[in-house]
């Protein structure tokens, strides 16, 4: 029922969950307009010492952040994360002279503030690099070279020397040049949040991502429309940064899952995969448990008579013993040796031979009852466990057995004169000893005892002869 109602309620959990991301990367720009539309004055706060420690922190932060982004890409070897990493990396060499210059701001205005849009203009352009090249498959692993950081690290710095002496020497055409790098960030940013939206199924990453441009894409306009050390200004740093945060927990996100953006599941997708690795894996421990189970079966038993083997007839014993003992109940066991068995093979055939040991065993289960324990010892031999019975009841058994034995048809064997004799041992827990070794002991030298007195008979405690 609740599965029901939640698939109908689901549609508008989705919208709902998507107004409010929205929502959420909209918010800073309504307090930007809010800050410009009602602050009283131009109110400036000039704190360059701040400005300073703030950009400080900053480039150290994303200088942390592009390491690490670099190490995903060493890792998974994904195109897009290599130029994300780039423009990580510019951004903090090319925004690092702007945090530098902060004593110069009063006389050099205009090379104080070209480096602010320059970094984002230079970070926009490189993810939108890494955005275009999003579904490019993995770089392999020796093609992952350092050469490409260090021309880039290079390239940077380049950009930041030809940048400062453009500033000192062209100070006038500055603020255009700000203007032209600031809506040319915008306008990119935009762009790549555009293809960003396009893509329904985008990793929960990539989805972090297309959050943090909307907070760059933001910063940007708010640049545009803010003097130096106002509140608006400082307002746009702050958002630039609570961006920046968001974007380095996505790398951060990265590092300590797949080492890419593309390739980290959301949690539908992983809850997904964990119902249908658990079903698989349940199936497969049932499967295992039955495989399991046969194998013991197998291993436990005769596979010529498919009674029990000798294995499981003394781990069976052992464990009747020890109940009996407890249980201080009487407990026998009988030795059982087919007579002249070689003659039985050598008269007709193996085979033959064969189907008697067969028989035989069925015959026994036949007599025996559910608790009593029968298996094959040896080539001819057999062994039962006789729970609950003592020396008369155990002599009563092997009697039947005899007899069972000797009225056996063989369907394999066509001379209507052949007949099997077997000649069995008894023995008994306590007057032959607490455990199966003892009590095969005692049952070996009465059935010893029965061939020697002419086979076809039991020998009971006691030595107790029987015939038939
Ligand atoms: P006794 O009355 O003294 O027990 O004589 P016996 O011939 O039965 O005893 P012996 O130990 O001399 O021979 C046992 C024979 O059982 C020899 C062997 O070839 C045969 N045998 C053992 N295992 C198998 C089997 O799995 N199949 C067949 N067909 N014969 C087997
Ligand atoms: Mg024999
Ligand atoms: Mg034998």
């Amino acid at each position: 029922m609740k599965q029901a109602v939640d698939s109908r309620v689901e549609p508008y959990t989705r919208g709902f969950e998507r107004v409010l991301l929205s929502l959420a990367a909209l918010l800073p720009a309504v307090g930007a307009w809010y800050l410009h539309y009602f602050e009283i004055g131009a109110r400036v706060f000039h704190g360059p010492r701040i400005h300073e420690l703030a950009i400080g922190i900053s480039v150290l932060a994303s200088g942390f952040v592009a390491y690490v982004a670099i190490r995903c890409f060493a890792s998974s070897g994904e195109v897009f994360l290599r130029w994300l990493a780039l423009a990580l990396v510019a951004e903090t060499v090319i925004y690092a002279p702007h945090g530098l210059f902060t004593p110069l701001a009063h006389d050099h205005t205009a090379l104080f503030l070209i480096y602010g849009p320059a970094s984002r203009f230079g970070m926009a352009i490189l993810l939108m690099v890494g955005l275009m090249r999003y579904s490019v498959p993995a770089v392999p692993i020796e093609a992952r070279s350092r050469r490409f950081w260090w021309r880039g690290a290079v390239a940077l710095v380049s950009f930041d020397v030809v940048l400062g002496m453009v500033a000192l020497l062209y100070s006038a055409a500055m603020p255009v040049l700000r203007l032209i790098f600031e809506y040319g960030a915008l306008l990119i940013t935009l762009i790549a949040i555009v293809l960003m939206l396009m893509r329904p199924k985008a990793s929960p990453l990539m989805r972090i991502y297309t959050f943090a441009l909307t907070g760059f894409a933001t910063a940007s306009i708010v640049f545009i429309f803010a003097r130096p050390w106002t509140h608006l200004w400082w307002y746009a740093h702050a958002v630039f940064a609570a961006a920046f945060m968001l974007l380095g927990f996505g790398v951060l996100r990265a590092f300590h899952t797949t080492g890419s953006f593309s390739g980290v599941f959301s949690q539908e997708e992983l809850m997904r995969r964990l119902r249908s690795e658990k079903e698989r894996a349940e199936v497969a421990a049932r499967e295992l448990m039955r495989a399991n189970q046969r194998l013991e079966q197998l291993a436990a038993t005769d596979s010529l008579t498919g009674v029990a083997n000798r294995r499981r007839l003394i781990a069976g014993a052992q464990r009747e013993c020890e109940r009996a003992r407890r249980g201080r109940t009487p407990l026998a066991l009988l030795l059982i040796d087919i007579d002249h068995f070689k003659a039985v093979n050598d008269r007709y055939g193996h085979a033959a031979g064969d189907a008697v040991l067969k028989r035989f065993a069925e015959e026994g289960v036949a007599v025996l009852r559910e608790i009593d324990l029968m298996g094959r010892i040896g080539g001819e031999e057999f062994a039962v466990v006789l729970p609950d019975a003592d020396s008369d009841e155990a002599l009563h058994v092997a009697q039947r057995l005899r007899a069972a034995a000797s009225a056996m048809v063989v369907g394999d064997v066509a001379d209507p004169e052949f007949r099997v004799t077997v000649s069995v041992g008894v023995a008994v827990l306590g007057a032959d000893g607490t455990d199966p070794q003892s009590l095969l002991r005692a049952a070996d030298h009465r059935l010893y005892l029965a061939k020697g007195a002419g086979r076809d008979r039991v020998v009971g405690v006691n030595c107790r002869l029987q015939t038939g």
